[in-house]
């Protein structure tokens, strides 16, 4: 069958352009190799979520040594949006040029945060963003304020912040894309539980691009959904110049498809891996790779959650409300960028059962869970040509990476722990309160650190520059006429904030691009 468009992959970046291009006479197909995530109780279960890893894929790939690598990443429609923490963040301005770090140089973008700004307002609106301009010292110039009032903070969160305000710090609250009225509870979609970072809504109160991107694209009768539908490979004109059919493997059949415009957008490394699976003899190190960047320059962030724990207990139940860039950039001490301060969602003892920290005298991790406060620290990972996604002889993802920048990161530690010491003294514990700050090691068992690729990108850089990147500025290959990649492969620098909206924007940057080029 040949349509219009063909998009491969539902999640951020394919979910989004799909919106973007729906409704506008053209036939579509679009592949996504998953199905739908059941709905169910387990989907707000953290023993079915986070210890049995109910809806993760069992797809096993290979670390740099061969080992096997049981990858935390999810294939269903809407991607990996259907579980993320819908934390929502502009890249800063300043991440779209050159950035000096402790550990080398991130590159700048062929485009400038005036290219975007205008597509980040778009995409915000669409994913329902909560926030509240001005109040993060790093965040970008916008055109209008969020659509709708930043999430409120629960008793302990509201403590934090009146703490880090009073040390002069300018703590804010994260920008949400969840479907939260407080003003009218009631009506409100979303009923702010604690199981939303890392689960699936149940109730389609979180704005993942299923809910908010798919779903009603597929009003458009001239979009066609074929779930189940793994993409192994794109075939090109004799040429080489153009995708002509998109192999996919489909109930134990292989299909073949065509369209004038082909997107790949199946993540980073997904894509990166498609792309290597259609070596050609006009592309035989890989499609659209004559510069041999294609899976190389992989990035995933340098994450850490850390439990700081208390003697006074924390209940909060959604507590991804707070963050702090105020060491983004570095601090008096140090001229390097440390990286983002904010929260996971609450931890409970079964998901510690799953990656237990090590545990303070006197404590178990049930009390330990009732205790703490969750936070997630990322730092900007380095693009490094050698930290890649290359396949093994049998066709298997093998993901090489090397950490870096690792002194930024632990910087950013160091600075929690100074600031949690710092905090008022509690009215029952005065300064005794605050017990220590404890690693959580998400990986244990079969899980090893390698496995975290939430935040996956870089594996197709964009550029101005055939010899050096793989995708020009609108995302289109350099070397293939009709094929896109709108995942977060085009990245050239991951910056050390969530990487979703900028994905989602992108997306919408190159579906105008697309617009203008299908004349639609
Ligand atoms: C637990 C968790 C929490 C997160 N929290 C946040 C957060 O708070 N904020 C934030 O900004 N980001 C967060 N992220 C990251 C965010 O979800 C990703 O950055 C984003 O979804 C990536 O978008 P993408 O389009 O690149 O890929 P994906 O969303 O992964 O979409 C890729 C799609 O392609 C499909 N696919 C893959 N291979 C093929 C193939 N061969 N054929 C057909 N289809 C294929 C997949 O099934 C999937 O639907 C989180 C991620 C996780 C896992
Ligand atoms: S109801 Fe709200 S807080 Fe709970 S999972 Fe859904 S969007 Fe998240």
């Amino acid at each position: 069958m040949h349509y219009d468009i063909a998009i491969i992959g539902t999640g951020a970046g394919g979910g989004t352009l799909l919106h973007a291009l729906a409704g506008r006479g053209k036939r579509i197909l679009v592949l996504e190799r998953g199905g739908y995530v059941p709905r169910e109780k387990a989907n707000w279960s953290t023993r079915a979520v986070n210890l049995e890893a109910r809806y993760q894929t069992r797809e096993v790939w290979r670390d740099r040594e061969g080992r096997p690598l049981h990858p935390h990443t999810n294939y269903y429609v809407g991607g990996n949006t259907k579980f993320y923490g819908a934390a929502l963040f502009r890249l800063r301005r300043e991440d779209f040029g050159e950035v000096k770090h402790w550990g080398g140089v991130s590159p700048a973008w062929p485009i400038s945060y005036e290219d975007m700004e205008p597509y980040y307002t778009a995409a915000e609106r669409l994913y329902h963003v909560h926030g509240e301009r001005g109040a993060d010292p790093t965040e970008p110039p916008a055109s209008g304020p969020y659509p709708h009032p930043a999430v409120s903070h629960e008793p302990r969160l509201q403590q934090l912040h009146e703490d880090w305000a009073g040390l002069g710090l300018r703590p804010f609250h994260v920008p949400l894309g969840i479907m939260l009225d407080e003003r009218n509870p009631r009506a409100s979609r979303c009923i702010r539980c604690e199981t939303c970072d890392g689960h699936p809504c149940l109730v389609g109160a979180k704005s993942d691009a299923q809910v908010v991107a798919v779903d009603p694209a597929l009003a458009d009768p001239n979009v066609t959904l074929l779930t189940d539908a793994f993409v192994d490979r794109l075939e090109t004109s004799a040429s080489g110049r153009e995708v002509t059919r998109v192999i996919v493997k489909r109930g134990g059949a292989t299909e073949t498809y065509s369209a004038d415009v082909v997107v790949l957008s199946a993540g980073a490394i997904n894509s990166a891996a498609v792309l290597l699976r259609s070596a050609s003899d006009r592309h035989p190190r890989g499609l659209a790779n004559g510069s041999d960047m294609v899976g190389r320059h992989y990035m995933g962030h340098v994450n850490s959650v850390l439990m700081a724990v208390s003697r006074c207990p924390n209940p909060t139940v959604f507590q991804k409300t707070l963050g702090l860039n105020d060491f983004y950039w570095g601090s008096p001490e140090w001229e390097y960028p440390m990286g983002h301060i904010s929260f996971v969602g609450k931890l409970d003892a079964e998901t510690l059962r799953g990656g237990a920290p090590a545990i303070a005298p006197g404590w178990s991790l049930d009390l330990m869970a009732k205790h703490s406060m969750d936070f997630w620290l990322t730092s900007e990972d380095l693009p490094d040509p050698d930290n890649r996604v290359t396949l093994d002889r049998e066709g298997n993802i093998v993901l090489a990476y090397r950490p870096n920048n690792e002194t930024a990161h632990q910087r950013l530690t160091a600075k929690l722990e100074q600031l949690m010491k710092q905090q008022r003294k509690c009215r029952v514990h005065g300064d005794e309160c605050h017990v220590g700050l404890f690693s959580r090691n998400l990986f244990l068992g079969q899980r090893i650190p390698l496995a975290g690729v939430a935040h996956q990108n870089g594996t197709a850089r964009f550029g101005h520059d055939p010899r050096a990147s793989v995708l020009d500025v609108n995302c289109r290959a350099h070397e293939v006429d009709n094929l896109y990649v709108v995942d977060a492969s085009f990245f050239p620098s991951s910056a050390a904030v969530n990487p979703a909206l900028t994905i989602m924007a992108n997306a919408l940057r190159v579906a105008d691009h697309l617009k203008a080029r299908l004349r639609i």
